[in-house]
């Protein structure tokens, strides 16, 4: 076909007052709206000089329903909710704690109105963030005093740049951790101005490395509880309370990170036991720290507690004005940290812990109800079963603890050459469905564990829109 006698493309003009797109007009508006006309017209042109487009592909309806879905896609907010079925409960890439509701209203109300974050309204004063969550921590850990930042490596780092900087920081070698690829202990004390001794070794040391190494150049002790790995076998380590005399005897500050930490004692749940913050200040820490987002169950922050002098030089530091918290970050912490008043209920009431602790064969009779509709919308070759699985808790909390839980476990009954190919295509297809389901590949199936699974009809009501390519 020659180009003379190609199908005209619509004007702009035309397009615009064009009956479809009077509705993208109200929806998007006209600037949206424009681009992406003259985008798609633009790119037409040249198909349209090749005769390669029929008059009916290019006509105002079909132009408007393809503008249309570009506008959606578009529009289409970045942050998504996802199901979180890959059996890691607090998933650092998924948004580790999810919050209660009563942290969900205060971050509503905070996020709404004006608020007292840096006003006391008993002298109508100038006030302290920090202040709207002391007395609650007080409460809960022990401690004498509280500051809290961004996430718990700003704790770390600011805690170690206040205390230590131009000095030495001694720490364990068995202790020099990474975790999540950026954080790691060497490189963050670094970067605090703390000058690294470490001593004994990676399994065992002893009070009397610690002892060898103090000197006038010391600054202060710390301790990071080791949370992605553990070290087996023959193993030697201080105990926070002879590390703690040890410390204080030379006029040396022990800081411990407890990384996740705990309020309370977990196995009150059946769950592996996790130090708790009181548990190390009793042992004489001096500065706790610990994230908010791990197995606290509350929103991204990072808790520097202890000693009431120690926590006054930190928060002197200029770095605390650029790692503070904002005001939701603090709504939401108060409200979390006040369930724990009532131990009782918690693991009704805090999502995580509720998810954490939920009974195995509550989750198994879960993956039954549901293998049957799975198995119907997937069809050929998948063979879907519901089995028992272990999870984790995540967030390096408890690396080797597993939780008994339940799955529904998807293996492809085609060739071992195929497997794999079938199962990333599965991948892909349930991370494309409107709200992405995330699963994990492991032993040539995919597995969705349940544990997380609180919203069935909305799960099952989007499974038929699952396609899969072959
Ligand atoms: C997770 C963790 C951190 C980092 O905490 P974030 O809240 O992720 O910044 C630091 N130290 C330890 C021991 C941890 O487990």
């Amino acid at each position: 076909m020659s180009a003379s006698v190609a199908p005209r493309l619509p004007s702009i003009d035309g397009l615009l007052r064009h009956p479809a797109c009077v509705p993208l007009l109200e929806r998007y508006g006209r600037e949206a709206l424009l681009s992406r006309l003259r985008q798609l017209l633009d790119e037409l042109r040249a198909d349209v000089l090749n005769g390669q487009l029929s008059a009916i592909e290019i006509s105002p309806e079909v132009l408007a329903g393809r503008v249309g879905e570009r506008l959606a896609q578009q529009q289409r907010s970045n942050v998504r909710r996802v199901f979180n079925l890959t059996g890691t409960v607090l998933h650092t890439n998924l948004g580790r704690a999810l919050l209660p509701e009563e942290a969900i209203d205060a971050v509503q109300m905070a996020a709404r109105y004006p608020l007292n974050l840096e006003f006391d309204l008993a002298n109508g004063k100038r006030g302290d963030r920090d202040d709207l969550i002391e007395g609650l921590i007080r409460e809960l850990t022990g401690a004498e005093a509280v500051t809290v930042v961004n996430n718990n490596a700003a704790a770390v780092l600011l805690t170690l740049n206040s205390l230590g900087a131009r000095k030495e920081g001694i720490i364990s070698r068995g202790e020099l951790i990474e975790i999540g690829g950026a954080f790691r202990i060497p490189d963050i004390m670094a970067r605090a101005g703390v000058r690294l001794h470490e001593v004994g070794t990676t399994n065992r040391t002893h009070a009397r490395d610690y002892e060898a190494a103090i000197s006038p150049r010391s600054g202060l002790i710390m301790r990071v509880h080791a949370s992605n790995y553990s070290i087996e076998g023959f193993t030697a380590r201080v105990p926070t309370a002879e590390l703690a005399e040890l410390a204080h005897r030379h006029g040396l500050p022990l800081l411990e990170d407890l990384g996740s930490g705990s309020l309370l004692d977990l196995t009150r749940w059946g769950l592996p036991a996790e130090p708790t913050v009181r548990q190390a200040l009793l042992d004489g820490a001096d500065i706790v720290t610990f994230s908010g987002d791990k197995l606290l169950g509350g929103p991204q922050a990072g808790l520097i507690v202890g000693r009431k002098e120690l926590i006054a030089k930190i928060k002197k530091n200029p770095l605390k004005r650029a790692l503070r918290v904002d005001k939701l970050t603090l709504a939401a912490l108060e409200a979390v940290l006040g369930l724990y008043r009532d131990p009782d209920r918690l693991a009704e009431r805090l999502p995580s812990l509720r998810l954490l602790t939920r009974p195995q064969a509550d989750i198994f009779a879960q993956a039954k109800r549901l293998q049957p509709a799975l198995a119907r919308v997937i069809g050929e070759p998948w063979h879907v079963s519901a089995v028992k699985a272990l999870g984790m808790i995540g967030s390096g909390s408890q690396p080797v603890a597993r939780l008994p839980s339940a799955a529904l476990c998807l293996r492809p009954q085609v060739s071992k050459r195929l497997r794999g190919r079938c199962l990333l295509n599965l991948e892909a297809a349930l991370r494309a469905l409107p709200i992405p389901v995330l699963g994990r590949i492991d032993d040539d199936a995919l597995w969705l564990d349940l544990r997380q699974l609180d919203d069935e009809p909305v799960w099952l009501a989007q499974l038929p829109q699952l396609q899969v390519d072959p």
